[in-house]
C-alpha cells in the first residue's frame, strides 16, 4: 500500500501538517521519532504560544497537538525513520520497524542540542552534564549549578534552575547575550543567578559526578575554576537530517534549503520541509506550526497536480 503522504517528526511542525493533511482527506501516515513530542517536551511553561494567556507547560500543549492531529484521522506510529529513498511510485522509508511507501513527504524532524565538546562532558552525561534542566534540575536541590550558552535557551534554564538550586551561574563567551530583552532582565534581576562574562568551558571536572567546570577568558587568557554540581549546556541545536544522507540540498548551517518551487517545496519534488529543520533563524513553536500547515498545503496541491 502507497500513503499519500508521510510526515517525519512529532514537534508542532509535523502534528500541524498532519492536522491539515487529514482534514483534506489525505490520511497522512506520521512517524514519531526518538523524541516524541520534539523540543517543547523538554520546557516548561510555554508563554509565547498564541491563545494560552496564562501560558500552558510544553508536554501539556504537544499532548493536544497530537490529539488534534489524531481526532482528524492522523495515523501516528512510533517509530523512527532510518532512511528515505526514492522509488518507483515515490519514496520509500525504512523506519525502525518496517518500510513504509508513500507518494510525498513532509520533513518536521525537528533540531537536536549541542554540545561543548571538551574534556569530561561526554563522561559525565547524567552525572551532572546535562542539555535539559527540566529533566535534571530536581536533582539538584539547594546545589550550585552552571548554564552555558547566551540565547533564550539558556536564560529559560537558568531561571528554571533558580528553582531548585541555591546559585545559579551563567557562562557565556561574549559581553552581551543574544536572549530576548525580556529573558535578559528576568535573568538580571534574579538575585539567585551570576554571569561570568568572556568565559568559555575548557573542561568539565569530577570523578564520579561533576565538581567544577576550567574557564578561559576569551579576552586575556586567564584560567578559572569554578566549583558547580552541574553543568547545563543551552548553546543552540543542530538540525536532525541525518537519516536523510545527502537526500535534499542543505544551506550552509547544515538546514534543509526550501523555497523551490513553494515556500515549504525542498531540493527533490514530493518532500517538502517544515518547523526548525528548515529553519535556522525563528526556531518558534508557533512559526513551526505556521510551517506545517503551509506544508501540508503544499503537498495536497502537489498530489492533485
Ligand atoms: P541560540 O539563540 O542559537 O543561542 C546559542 C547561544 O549559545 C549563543 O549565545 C551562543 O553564543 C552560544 N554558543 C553557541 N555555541 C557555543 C559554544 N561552542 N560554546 C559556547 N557558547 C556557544 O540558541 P537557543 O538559545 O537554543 O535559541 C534558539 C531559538 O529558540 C532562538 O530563536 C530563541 O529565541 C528560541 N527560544 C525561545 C525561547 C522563548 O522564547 N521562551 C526559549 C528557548 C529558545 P554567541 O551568542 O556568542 O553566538
Amino acid at each position: 500500500m502507497i500513503n499519500n503522504l508521510a510526515i517525519i517528526g512529532s514537534g508542532p511542525a509535523g502534528y500541524t501538517a498532519g492536522l491539515y493533511a487529514a482534514r483534506a482527506n489525505l490520511e497522512p501516515v506520521l512517524f514519531e521519532g526518538l523524541e516524541s513530542g520534539g523540543q517543547l517536551m523538554l520546557t516548561t511553561d510555554v508563554e509565547n504560544y498564541p491563545g494560552f494567556k496564562d501560558g500552558i507547560l510544553g508536554p501539556e500543549l504537544m499532548k493536544e497537538f497530537k490529539a488534534q492531529a489524531e481526532k482528524f484521522g492522523t495515523k501516528v506510529h512510533p517509530l523512527t525513520v532510518k532512511s528515505v529513498k526514492e522509488s518507483l511510485e515515490g519514496f520509500e522509508l525504512v523506519t525502525s520497524k518496517d518500510t513504509y511507501l508513500a507518494k510525498s513527504i513532509i520533513i518536521s524532524s525537528g533540531a537536536s542540542a549541542k554540545w561543548l565538546g571538551v574534556e569530561g562532558e561526554n563522561r559525565l552525561q547524567g552525572y551532572g552534564v546535562s542539555a535539559c534542566a527540566t529533566c535534571d534540575g530536581f536533582f539538584f536541590k539547594d546545589k550550585t549549578v552552571t548554564v552555558v550558552g547566551g540565547g533564550d535557551s539558556a536564560m529559560e534554564e537558568a531561571l528554571f534552575l533558580t528553582k531548585f538550586a541555591e546559585k545559579v551561574y551563567i557562562v557565556h563567551r561574549r559581553d552581551s547575550f543574544r536572549a530576548s530583552a525580556i529573558m535578559q532582565k528576568r535573568v538580571e534581576d534574579h538575585k539567585k543567578i551570576e554571569v561570568f562574562w568572556n568565559k568559555e568551558v575548557g573542561e568539565i571536572r569530577g570523578k564520579d559526578s561533576v565538581s567544577s567546570v576550567e574557564l578561559k577568558d576569551t579576552i586575556n587568557s586567564e584560567i578559572l575554576e569554578l566549583d558547580t554540581d552541574a553543568v547545563f549546556v543551552a548553546i543552540g541545536h543542530t538540525p536532525n537530517v541525518g537519516f536523510l544522507d545527502g537526500l535534499l540540498e542543505l544551506d550552509e548551517n547544515g538546514y534543509i534549503k526550501t523555497g523551490f518551487t513553494t515556500p515549504t517545496s525542498t531540493s527533490k519534488e514530493g518532500i517538502f520541509a517544515a518547523g526548525d529543520v528548515a529553519d535556522s533563524i525563528y526556531r518558534q513553536a508557533i512559526t513551526a506550526a505556521g510551517t506545517g500547515c503551509q506544508a501540508a498545503m503544499d503537498v495536497e496541491r502537489w498530489l492533485e497536480s
